[in-house]
């Protein structure tokens, strides 16, 4: 599960994402294209997606689109009858927003409210404001959220972003993350409402210029960005046409892996592929294997990050071992580490390597001392449609969800039982890892084997050939 950083794609998270984005809309630090010329120093054409696709990548463009809307918003933000939906979206996505406002709608919702964003104003708010000013926040602004929540019928958000990775591309970078900071920190009672899931969050994407050329250097914009949109349509379940159908069938099938992980009462799991991968992670006390589908304080079910293939729980931080080889490149700070190879001992990285980004990696896990050892082991299929795609998207949203991934750096409490009530002594007791960084990065082979070991001594196979077992 990935967590934000502040590196060129955002990397989002179903806990922390709206730590960044449930402010004003000058904390959204990745967004989408200009809808003209471009802003300061990004000269973007804009591309109407929803209005060129005659005689393109998809006939059906807007009936997909239709789709993958009505099911954002039924199965990922969820509204029910007497709820109030508010959307976060970029100005360059109304097109999709105005079908999600339809959508929620008619699933039932009270009312739906839209709340704009723009890059070419975050970005000039961010270069040309005070910092005094920026961080002058009015207590409307935190009120905008809780006078909903704290209403009878509560309320749900949902983001819809298009990543642009340059959006403050030459900025005082310190600027940016104390004004980022201090928006957290002002927002922090309504973070409390999503961090504990009382209300349902969800985020997705569509396509921006920067983020599909990103993707598609050799295509010209026109092309990178259809060729994003079919993918996001095909990762997201949205080409076979029933995408709200697909997605429960599939969240059941998360569910239902998750409960049989939990119920083998593992100590730990072993990782072996032919190229080299030999790990043995053993998990944390009382570590709850998790999927990404969330319930809110009343039982509604949302899906925090969409896509989402995973089902994942927390090592133990000292009881790691062995080599792993890395099987997709991963994105730090916006450069590449390619190749790379980690050794554990008793939890701690003792040795690494990479054939590209080797400094990189070194410097990632000289962040701070838990970003040598591992707060996330995640069980992802190579069938999982975003493999199958051979696409690498700069996102961790997406590239997560592509192969069985560990994560150097702070675990999630809610990971091992009752681990949202604990104080950090009682967790790290437990033996997850706190860090200040979340970085995930894929290890899953097309031929892994993971096995698992029962606390009672039993062994079970959970992998083979890179797919579950169960
Ligand atoms: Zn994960
Ligand atoms: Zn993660």
């Amino acid at each position: 599960m990935p967590y934000v950083g502040s590196i060129l794609i955002s990397q989002y998270t179903r806990r922390f994402a709206l730590f960044q984005r449930g402010g004003t809309s000058f904390s959204v630090s990745a967004v989408d294209i200009s809808s003209e010329k471009g802003y300061t120093g990004h000269k973007i054409n804009c591309v109407p997606f929803f209005t060129r696709r005659k005689g393109t990548f998809v006939e059906n463009f807007n009936e997909l689109l239709k789709k993958y809307a009505d099911f954002i918003v039924r199965v990922g933000v969820n509204p029910q009858p007497g709820q109030t939906l508010i959307i976060r979206c970029s100005l360059e996505a109304a097109p999709l927003a105005r079908l999600c406002v339809r959508s929620a709608f008619e699933a039932g919702a009270r009312d739906v409210q839209v709340d704009w964003n723009d890059n070419a104003v975050s970005r000039s708010r961010m270069e040309l404001g005070s910092e005094e000013a920026l961080t002058d926040f009015k207590s409307y602004q935190l009120r905008r959220y809780l006078d909903y929540a704290e209403s009878e019928g509560s309320v749900c958000v949902l983001h819809l972003i298009a990543d642009d990775p340059e959006v403050y591309a030459g900025l005082d970078s310190a600027k940016i993350s104390r004004v980022n900071a201090a928006n957290r920190k002002f927002m922090a009672p309504w973070r409390e409402y999503t961090m504990n899931d009382r209300v349902q969050w969800s985020i997705a994407a569509m396509p921006s210029a920067p983020w599909a050329k990103k993707m598609f250097p050799d295509l010209d914009t026109d092309a990178a960005i259809e060729k994003l949109w079919q993918l996001i349509f095909d990762v997201c379940r949205v080409t076979g046409g029933d995408p709200v159908g697909e997605w429960k069938a599939h969240l059941d099938r998360l569910m239902t892996l998750r409960d049989k992980m939990n119920a083998f009462d593992l100590e730990s799991v072993h990782f072996k592929s032919s190229n080299g991968t030999d790990l043995t992670v053993g998990l944390a006390d009382k570590a709850s294997w998790e999927s990404a589908g969330s319930r809110n304080e009343k039982g509604v079910e949302f899906l925090p990050n969409i896509p989402t293939e995973e089902v994942f729980t927390a090592p133990h931080k000292d009881k790691v071992n062995g080599v792993v080889y890395g099987t997709k490149p991963y994105v730090f700070n916006g450069q590449l580490i390619k190749g790379f190879h980690v050794t554990f001992k008793d939890g701690k990285v003792v040795e690494h390597g990479a054939e590209e980004g080797a400094d990189l990696l070194g410097q990632l896990l000289d962040t701070d001392e838990g970003a040598r050892s591992i707060g996330e082991v995640a069980l992802v299929p190579a069938s999982s449609p975003i493999n199958r795609s051979g696409a690498l998207f700069y996102s961790t949203l997406f590239d997560e969800n592509a192969a069985c991934h560990i994560a150097f750096g702070a675990s999630y409490p809610g990971t091992t039982a009752d681990g949202t009530r604990l104080s950090k002594e009682e967790l790290l007791e437990r033996g997850m890892n706190q860090s200040a960084i979340h970085e995930d990065v894929m290890i899953g082979a097309e031929d892994s084997e993971i096995t698992g070991k029962c606390r009672d001594g039993r062994t079970v196979t959970l992998f083979q050939n890179g797919v579950w077992a169960l």
